[in-house]
């Protein structure tokens, strides 16, 4: 026991992207749109009718 190992190598890695949210579409407008809330309005025509995308 006289090598030593490699030290710790960690990479850390992080997929945040901050201020960007989940992409969504309005499907009454067509209207694309990125919102961080779970119940998105469209805030082109303020329709409740939200597809994820
Ligand atoms: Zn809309």
């Amino acid at each position: 026991m006289c090598s030593t190992g490699g030290g710790p190598d960690v990479e850390i890695e992080e997929k945040v992207k901050e201020g960007e949210g989940r992409a969504y579409r309005c499907s009454e407008c067509g209207y694309r749109f990125s919102s961080m809330s779970r119940h998105p309005i469209c805030p082109s025509c303020q329709s409740e009718e939200i597809d994820q995308v």
